[in-house]
């Protein structure tokens, strides 16, 4: 097998960077990644993709009743403008905005207890609330980390006209801290243009079949990070999984076509994956499977296949554990990760994963460092996906059917519905029986 720790960690320790969606580290990291393939001698192409990336000028929480106070905040993109005197109401807890949360909400501002999904978003809208305050981090969060407030965009469906409804983030220490001194009312002001749009990259590289070209498993790994932390295990580490498996074939011809794709603005909605699957839409049906990689390498940890395909494939993984003495966890299911949107796009896919045990390491912060990882775990890993990838790849019957099974099938649904992928046939049926649909958590 030709894959290496050291030469892996390398790589990563100079991936590790922020590298936030659409922003000038996530184009140099693309850039490195590049390179590290021409390396190899696979040469690699690096696409761009519109993204978006809306801006806060301007986020401030003040409470003005029973004392003036200023409460550290930060916008959330595309939820609206205020005007310049901003909204002011009294305050609302509203837990994580059921129904019955809501019954008093007209007029006020809302706090939730987290982020908000975008059925309770659109519960919200039409409680006649004024706007709402999300939460972000620990109540156990040091000191330092408290200013540190990450958000996500709200998002609308292609078409789809801006709401209004003005959000911010504040940290849950604030939180607990505006429930307590009995705030009477709090005004919202922001200011953002929400329609700004961005650019994005997936990186590509090519390793031709030797006997069956047009047949084609995607290796997948998203290589952007969020603010605060450098992104070593979510997802450096994915990144050079994939490339320590570019780095076998290079060397053992694959017979049919092997891709690599280092996908970008996967914090944000898995936008690199949608973007790949949309514009190879043409050489799609090509694509037999996809083996995505999110997050390996944890010291404290323990190894996971989410197949979102034929379940063949996950008790196949399941007995090779046993032979190899490699023991990993499978499951039928969809992945908050790349993986999704191939599935989507129609090609049979799974993601392998290294997670922590409660405690563990922590993606999405400062906490995610290199100090969390370790190369001896990380290569076990590895070298199980050169053989399971080896298999797959070299089969001399491909043995993972298209078809995905019934319950994948309505994940997938569910996953549109949120994502306003719809077609336009569906969305009529959708106004007659409305559900709540049950929502992934955010993406690793
Ligand atoms: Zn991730």
């Amino acid at each position: 097998m030709n894959i290496c720790k050291d030469r892996a960690f390398e790589v990563l320790t100079r991936l590790s960077v922020p590298r936030i969606a659409g922003t000038p580290g996530e184009l140099a990291a693309a850039e490195l990644l590049k390179a590290e393939c021409d390396k190899i001698g696979v040469p690699a192409v690096i696409e761009a993709f519109e993204i978006d990336m809306p801006e806060v000028f301007e986020a401030k929480l003040t409470v003005t009743k029973p004392e003036v106070c200023e409460i550290n905040c930060i916008g959330i993109g595309r939820s609206g403008n205020t005007p310049d005197e901003g909204i002011c109401g009294p305050l609302l807890y509203v837990e994580d905005g059921m129904e019955a949360n809501l019954l008093d909400a007209e007029g006020k501002i809302l706090l939730l207890s987290g982020m908000a999904k975008p059925e309770v978003l659109e519960r919200m809208r039409k409680s006649g609330a004024l706007g709402y305050i999300a939460c972000h981090g620990s109540l156990y969060d040091p000191e330092e980390m408290i200013p540190e407030i990450r958000t996500r965009n709200e998002r609308r469906k292609p078409g789809e006209e801006d709401i209004n409804f003005p959000g911010v983030v504040i940290h849950i220490t604030d939180a607990s801290k505006l429930l307590r001194m009995g705030v009477e009312e709090i005004c919202i002001v922001e200011k953002q243009d929400g329609n700004k749009k961005g650019t994005s990259h997936n990186v590509v590289a090519t390793i031709e079949g030797t006997e069956k070209p047009d047949e084609i498993i995607a290796f997948s790994a998203h290589y952007d990070s969020v603010i605060y932390g450098t992104g070593a295990w979510d997802n450096g580490t994915g990144s050079i999984t994939i490339m320590e498996i570019m780095h076998h074939f290079a060397k053992n011809p694959p017979k049919r076509t092997v891709k690599f794709v280092w996908c970008g603005s996967e914090e944000i909605g898995i936008c690199g994956a949608k973007a790949y699957c949309k514009d190879h839409k043409d050489e799609l049906d090509k694509h037999r499977f996809n083996i995505n990689v999110d997050m390996t390498g944890v010291l404290l940890g323990y190894e996971k296949a989410v197949c979102t395909c034929d379940e063949r494939v996950a008790k196949h993984i399941d007995f090779m554990g046993c032979v190899e003495g490699f023991p990993i966890v499978t499951e039928i299911d969809t992945y908050p990760s790349d993986s999704t949107a191939f599935a989507e796009a129609g090609v049979p896919a799974m993601t392998f994963a290294r997670l922590n045990p409660r405690g563990g390491a922590e993606i999405h912060s400062r906490r995610d460092m290199m100090e969390v990882l370790d190369p001896t775990a990380f290569i076990k890993t590895v070298e199980f996906m050169v053989k399971f990838s080896e298999q797959v790849v070299n089969a001399k019957v491909f043995p993972v059917p298209r078809e995905l099974p019934k319950e994948i099938n309505e994940k997938l649904e569910k996953f549109r519905k949120m994502e306003g992928m719809k077609k336009e046939e569906e969305k009529k049926e959708d106004k007659k029986e409305e559900k709540p649909a049950e929502t992934k958590a955010e993406t690793k």
